[in-house]
């Protein structure tokens, strides 16, 4: 799993905003406006669930940086106390 910000208007995370557009091509989002973190699941190529969460501010192979801001740092701490 990892922590993103969604955009409140277009409902995409913000690993899919890279640039200045959404790479959603009916995603007419030039000014994403992110709300607080949240934590989304991710799978492996075989559709496993990948249950761990993956450190904020990782570089990731599909996702490429992930964000690393107090806000994330937090989600992530609490989570990884619960687990
Ligand atoms: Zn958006
Ligand atoms: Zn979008
Ligand atoms: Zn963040």
């Amino acid at each position: 799993m990892i922590i993103i910000h969604r955009c409140a208007k277009c409902k995409h995370p913000d690993i899919f905003h890279r640039g200045t557009t959404c790479c959603y091509t009916q995603c007419l989002c030039p000014d994403p406006d992110y709300a607080g973190p949240e934590v989304i699941p991710t799978w492996t190529p075989e559709w496993q669930l990948i249950e761990e969460i993956t450190p904020p501010g990782s570089r990731t192979r599909e996702f490429g940086v992930l964000c690393d801001c107090a806000g994330c740092a937090n989600l992530y701490q609490r989570e990884c106390a619960i687990t």
